[in-house]
Order: structure tokens, then sequence, then C-alpha cells
């Protein structure tokens, strides 16, 4: 596979350190709110690089944290803490709210046929680890304590600019004039390992620890998590380029420090998806989710076909007219599938042919338009039989997850039964005119799965 790597800022050959082996690791979401479909446009690009590493014959090992404590980024941080003001809003405690936002978020991936990783650890169960972390840290020089809190001194890092390809000077270009800056750090950069003080005193979240009671950084956790569940040599960590500074090059610094050499080797970033106004965040009020798309009528899988239409790496605009359009071009797509006859009759002429020109194009940086436009073309390949179409249509699907291949659904006996039984029923409720029971049938049916279809002929139904 050949993926831009942020780190060496080039398209390069992926070759993990174990071979055959993906250690991989994807920063996970903040449990405050919901997730907006920016956010789940960053996750359904790692969910097709885990699922093309795998088309590609990988085992991936892939990890993800979830940041339910420690989310202070900067001295720019402002107002009050996010899971604070979320146990305020909602009357619940903040780690309620985590778990709810948590269950939340899983939902949402999975309509979008997000897989979830084998391992997902919350960021608050790994104090321990942090604290081993930050000790080793301060008896090596690379942290120091001031003011109650333990700081990660940035000028002991192995090329800290690296990742981002700024200078100190750029960065400190973008720090507002009104940010107070925090006079206890030795460089304006240093982040923060270890609070015991900070401007959000009422945390609920605390812990013991040798510099008094307190709660991690924000970028502790990822280097915490990643190196106990992948060990400390990772082949490739993602996220949304917006972690690119601070997050990733503090976990760098990090973690390298902790081990004593280079940790992670390839550096993968999804760019953003941008509302009319720019860039969509959480803070901004009102946002989109999964559920908004419903609500409208939309398949969250339209979106899906949507994000995929365009290259990770390009920043993408949402607007309900696009989506519009992706749903219609889906549920065409999805329809020309369906009329494909399915009896039996695979011939290997063009397998190899199509399945290499897959590989090809999810090798090329994951160009997921290309692999799309392949299904169109084995659907217009008037060389393969209709079951072949089906076949390659569903291979590439393990990648693309678009269900695009839906299984015809069994009906049980026992079901059957009950449904012929019920449309008898509703049948005499309807002669007697007693339309308030024929529908309450209909409904209770409906949510069972089945969806009864009225016509001249009478009553059949269809599993939904
Ligand atoms: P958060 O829950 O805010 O930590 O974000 C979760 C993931 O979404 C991170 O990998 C971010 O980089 C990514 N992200 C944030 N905003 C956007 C956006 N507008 N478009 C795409 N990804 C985003
Ligand atoms: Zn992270």
């Amino acid at each position: 596979m050949n993926i831009y790597n942020t780190l060496t800022k080039k398209i390069e050959t992926f070759t993990p350190n174990e071979e055959g082996i993906v250690r991989l690791y994807t920063c996970g979401p903040t449990v405050y709110h919901y997730a907006h479909i920016g956010n789940l446009r960053t996750y359904i690009f790692e969910d097709i690089l885990e699922k093309g590493l795998e088309y590609l014959g990988y085992e991936v090992l892939r990890v993800m944290n979830i940041t339910d404590v420690g989310h202070l980024t900067s001295d720019a941080d402002s107002g009050e803490d996010k899971m604070k003001i979320a146990s305020a809003r909602e009357h619940k405690s903040v780690y309620d709210i985590a778990k709810f936002y948590t269950n939340a978020f899983f939902q949402d991936c999975s309509k979008l046929n997000i897989r979830k990783p084998a391992i997902v650890e919350k960021a608050s169960d790994h104090i321990d680890t942090y604290i081993k972390m930050i000790s080793k840290m301060l008896e090596e020089g690379y942290a120091y304590l001031s003011n109650g809190n333990v700081y990660f001194d940035i000028t002991k890092a192995n090329n800290y600019y690296e990742l981002s390809g700024k200078n100190p000077e750029d960065l400190m270009i973008g720090v507002r004039d009104t940010v107070e800056e925090d006079k206890y750090k030795r460089n304006p950069g240093d982040f923060v390992l270890w609070f015991t003080t900070s401007k959000f005193e009422n945390q609920d979240m605390k812990w013991d620890s040798p510099w008094g009671i307190g709660y991690p950084g924000w970028h502790i956790e990822c280097s915490g998590i990643s190196g106990k569940y992948l060990g400390e040599y990772l082949d490739i960590h993602c996220g949304g380029v917006d972690n690119i500074f601070p997050h990733h090059t503090n976990e760098i610094a990090q973690s390298e420090a902790y081990f004593g050499h280079k940790w992670c080797n390839y550096w993968i970033h999804g760019e953003h998806l941008n509302d009319q106004s720019g860039k969509m965040s959480k803070s901004k009020g009102e946002f989109l989710t999964v559920s908004l798309l419903e609500e409208r009528g939309y398949n969250p899988l339209s979106y899906r076909y949507f994000c995929l239409n365009s290259h990770y790496r390009n920043q993408l605009t949402f607007t309900w007219e696009a989506l519009k359009s992706a749903e219609t071009a889906y549920i065409k797509l999805k329809s020309k599938i369906k009329q494909l006859n399915r009896t039996p009759n695979l011939s290997d002429k063009k397998l190899d042919f199509y399945q290499n020109k897959f590989k090809e194009a999810l090798g090329n940086d994951l160009n997921t338009s290309s692999m799309l436009t392949l299904v169109y073309d084995v659907l217009k390949d008037e060389e393969l039989s209709d079951f072949t179409k089906l076949y390659l249509i569903d291979d590439f699907d393990k990648v693309l997850s678009l269900s695009l291949i839906e299984e015809p659904k069994e009906v049980s006996e026992e079901l059957e039964e009950l449904i012929l039984a019920k449309i008898k029923q509703r049948n005499e409720a309807k002669k007697n005119k007693d339309f308030a029971l024929a529908d309450k049938i209909r409904d209770e049916l409906f949510e069972k799965g089945v969806k009864l279809i009225d016509s001249k002929k009478g009553t059949t139904y269809e599993l939904i």
C-alpha cells in the first residue's frame, strides 16, 4: 500500500515492523456530546484503512481510546470544563455523561458500518500507566514539576516540530492575545502531563498521584493506552488533521522520551468536513449528527457513500443538496445490484483483473472514489455473469462497507404462520370496517420487521 505519511510529507510504501501484522492506533472521541458527521468522516476513513489493510492480507491490531478525562489542550482552553458543562446541562454525573455519549458514538458508527476497534479503552481506566510514564520522564529530565503540575519540556524532545512541519514562531502566531500564558512553564510550548492545579479546579474525576490529587493531561492518554496494548513500536497512528498539532506532536515527544527510541513510523491524517460556514465543530452550537440525517429521512449509509466519493486528504463541504445527490446515486446503485440474477454461475475470468484493480486503487493512497468506480465498471461489464458481478461487489464491499448486497431475509415457519394469520385477521377487520384494528395489526407487524403490501390481488408482505 502506498500512503501519505504526514511525518515525511511523502507518499510512501507501507512496511510494518512485523511482517503481516499492523499495529494501528486511532484517536477516539471526546464524549461530552454527540459526534458530529465531521468527526465521523475521520472514523470512516480509518475504517477504510483498517479494512483495506485486511483486504491486502494484513492482520490488523487496532486500538482506540475514549477521551472521558483530560481533554485540556493548551493555554487557550477557556471557560468551564466540557464534561462539567455537559453534566450540568443534563443533570447527570460526568461518568454517566461519558457512558451515554460513548454508547451514542458506537451506535452512530454502527449505522455507518464503521467497525468497532477490537480494543477500545477509556482514558480514565489507565491512570496507573500514565503515572508510571510521567515518573520515568521526571526521573530522566524530560519533565519537571512546577506549581504542582508536571510539564513536559519540549526542548528535550528530539525534533519536536517534525510532524507539524512548523517552527516555534509559526506556532506562537496562533496564540490569542487574550490567552493568559501559564507562567509556571519553562518554555511557552511545554505541555502538562499531570494537573494538580488548573483553571478547572472543580473536576469530578481526580486521582491520587505522587504529585498530589489531580488528573492527567490530554496527550498522555494516547501514548499510555497505545503503549500498553500495542507495545513500544507502532506502525500507524491516525486522526483528523487538527490532531497533528499539538496532540500528535506531543504524543510523539512523550512516547519517544519514555521508550527511548522512535515510536511510530506512519502518521495518517484525514482532512476535515466543513459546513458552508467553515470547519464543523462541536463548540459551534447546533451541529450535524447522524440522528439529524435520519430525521431528515436519509439513510446514514448515503453519508458514507458521500464521503467515499472524495479523497480523505481533501477537504469536503457538506450541503444537503450534495447529500441528496449522493443518496440518489446510492439508491440507484443498490437497485441495479438487486436486479442481478443470484443463480450460482461464477467464472474465474476477469476475477483477478478486477480484484487487482481494486487493490491498486486501495494502494493508491486509499483512492475510495476509484474503488467505487470499479463497482460501476463491474456492473457494466458484459463479459461477467450476474453471479460473478455479485461475487466481486460483495468482495469490494468488505472494504467499502456500503451494504451493497443485502441477503434476501429468510422467514421461519413460525413467523410465516403468524404473518398469514394476522393478514387473515386484518382482512376480516377491514370487512367489518374496523379500520383501527386493521391499522393496529399492520403496525404491530411493522414493529416485528414485517411490511404489509396491499394490492388488488390481496395482501403480501416483505421483511425489512
Ligand atoms: P473529538 O471528539 O473532538 O476529539 O474528535 C474526534 C475526531 O474527529 C478526531 O480525530 C478529530 O481530528 C476529528 N475531527 C474533528 N473535527 C473534524 C471535522 N470537521 N472533520 C473531520 N474530522 C474532524
Ligand atoms: Zn490521541
